[in-house]
């Protein structure tokens, strides 16, 4: 992974004579091309961990697993949100952590866990490091240290129980190698996130993802059945049956719970027969509304694609859902629907062909104009391209940033709105797109991508801009978040949205697991008054 960036970095993208000339005459973008620092340039704080600490934390995993080295901090400093690029490309590693630990097992897990809270030394867990929330944005002011708590080391399937269609794993697995794995199988996950080839099944858990196949995969908290979670104060172990009535259930509460409550050492997933078919295509609609009142209708009718997205009019003329063809947009909304299955006779939810078939007398009677594979293929073979396309625009002096809410089908228009004027004020005209990414029988997800051109600070720019849509989310009745999480930078927002008694109740349970403080500080949580 790139660390001033995102992904392999041989994948690294120019930026095509279209969207230069987009920039230049739509939002007067005119700086020059600025580069990032060199990883050896970036400006790390001194490792404020003192030697017999470090030795202590040697002693439990291994000395070659305790790392102090210049790139080791780096590559742990902060997640990939677009205020964490532009203050890694500028050389700021203000937030490094002294150390990064990486645990082999549960148990060594539970034991740096008690170690560091006898010896006041905060703790980030990190996955695949892919927050977009400051959910690994650290700070050891007011403790001996900092570490990144790398899980990397715990990335074993550890069982699979075909009977039931679960698949036991460690939290370090990454998303492509949990598929990989399942295959061996003939069973899929089916959570492709755009972060896909990053993201760690952990951090999915902790920060509540959801995948571009929602639809008909379901989000990740939907695949959890199980979890085990180390904490300072002891280990969580639950769910022992797929639901259950005794009492509230418990995995609701480590499920988002980013790292603030304890660490997932494993996970329990229910998992499906892998599909033998997959076919996408597009759809057009006339405007946002239109094409909404369909998506809903598929959503409450049925029979629902297993992937639906429907961009809106700018994010269609853009073309931005088919990210290896910038720029090829056209007019309308365009709508991309995917269709997995296996046999009917094997799952009972009809062939990918029926669905499909069923799927278009709905589209067709709400007035979707058919377009065939080729869009669909289009956004299938560049749907993790997008990220790539970043780092360009962001060296080229844009500002592009993604955010994400949802609501009921009711509210939708009116957070539509709300998101885009709160915008329209914090930047004045920025080009903002939207689709809708994730359905339900009752509402939805809305999806935004904003470019604007940087001016004096662009973190300070964003920040502004940032505080402002939260607000106008809040206000709007949305959730400040529906798949991103909290980590630091909802923080306010989800305060408001959950009531002082709600955090009321947060704040004791953290009190409880972790009585010195030392999970995630700062994230999903507020630190105590001091
Ligand atoms: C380009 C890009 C595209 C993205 N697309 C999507 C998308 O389509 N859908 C989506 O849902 N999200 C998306 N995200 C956000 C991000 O990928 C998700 O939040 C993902 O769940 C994070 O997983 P991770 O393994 O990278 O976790 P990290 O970023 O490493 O950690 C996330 C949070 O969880 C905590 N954590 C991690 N592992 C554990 C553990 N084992 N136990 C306890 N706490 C833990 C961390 O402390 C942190 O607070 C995207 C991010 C980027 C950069």
């Amino acid at each position: 992974m790139l660390w001033s960036g995102w992904g392999d970095p041989a994948l690294a993208r120019e930026l095509p004579e279209q969207v230069r000339a987009l920039l230049r005459d739509f939002l007067g973008v005119r700086a020059p091309d600025v580069p990032a620092v060199g990883l050896e340039s970036v400006r790390l704080p001194p490792v404020a961990l003192p030697e017999p600490l470090l030795g202590a934390l040697a002693g439990v995993v291994g000395s070659a697993y305790v790392l102090t080295s210049h790139e080791a901090r780096v590559r742990h400093t902060r997640g990939k949100s677009t205020p964490d690029l532009l203050r890694m490309r500028a050389g700021d590693g203000s937030a490094a952590p002294d150390a990064v630990v990486l645990p082999g097992s549960h148990e060594e897990v539970a034991e740096l866990l008690r170690l560091c809270s006898a010896e006041r030394v905060a703790v980030i867990p990190f996955g695949g490091g892919t927050s977009v929330v400051g959910g690994l944005t650290g700070s050891g002011s007011g403790f001996t240290g900092l570490i990144a708590l790398d899980l990397g080391r715990l990335d074993r399937l550890l069982s699979v129980d075909p009977e039931s269609l679960v698949a036991s794993f460690e939290p370090g697995v990454r998303a492509p190698e949990a598929e990989r794995l399942l295959a061996a199988h003939g069973l899929t996950l089916g959570h492709f996130p755009q972060s896909f080839e990053y993201a760690t099944l952990g951090g999915f858990a902790a920060a509540r993802s959801s995948g571009q196949a929602s639809a008909g995969y379901g989000r990740f908290d939907d695949m959890v059945v199980g979890l085990t979670v180390a904490t300072p104060t002891g280990t969580l172990d639950l769910g022992r049956a797929p639901k259950s009535a005794a009492g509230p259930d418990l995995r609701q509460l480590v499920l988002g719970s980013e790292g603030a409550f304890g660490v997932i050492t494993s996970l329990r997933l229910r998992v499906r027969r892998a599909p033998d078919e997959r076919r996408y295509e597009g759809w057009r609609f006339g405007t946002f509304a239109e094409g909404t009142a369909a998506v809903r209708a598929l959503a409450q009718e049925g029979p629902l694609p297993t992937v639906l997205r429907l961009s809106d009019e700018t994010e269609t003329m853009i073309g931005l859902a088919k990210p290896d063809a910038i720029g090829s947009g056209g007019s309308g909304c365009l709508l991309i629907a995917g269709y997995e299955g296996t046999p009917a006779s094997v799952s009972g939810w009809g062939s990918a062909a029926a669905r499909q078939a069923g799927a278009a007398v709905v589209l067709t009677r709400m007035g979707g104009e058919p377009l065939g594979a080729e869009p669909g293929e289009a956004w299938e073979h560049g749907r993790f391209s997008a990220p790539y396309l970043r780092d360009s625009l962001l060296g080229a002096g844009a500002t592009v940033e993604t955010l994400e809410t949802a609501g009921f089908w009711a509210n939708l228009p009116r957070l539509y709105d709300a998101v885009r004027l709160a915008l329209a004020g914090a930047f004045g005209s920025p080009l903002v797109m939207c689709h809708v990414s994730h359905v339900y029988e009752t509402g939805a997800s809305l999806y935004f991508t904003v470019v604007v051109a940087q001016e004096g600070d662009p973190v300070a720019q964003w920040e502004h801009a940032k505080e402002a849509v939260n607000a106008a989310i809040v206000a709007a009745g949305g959730t400040i978040t529906h798949h991103h999480g909290v980590g630091r930078d909802h923080r306010d927002a989800y305060a408001a949205e959950v009531g002082p008694v709600g955090m009321g109740i947060l704040r004791a349970v953290k009190d409880r697991l972790d009585p010195a403080g030392i999970l995630n500080p700062g994230a999903l949580v507020p630190p105590p008054a001091a």
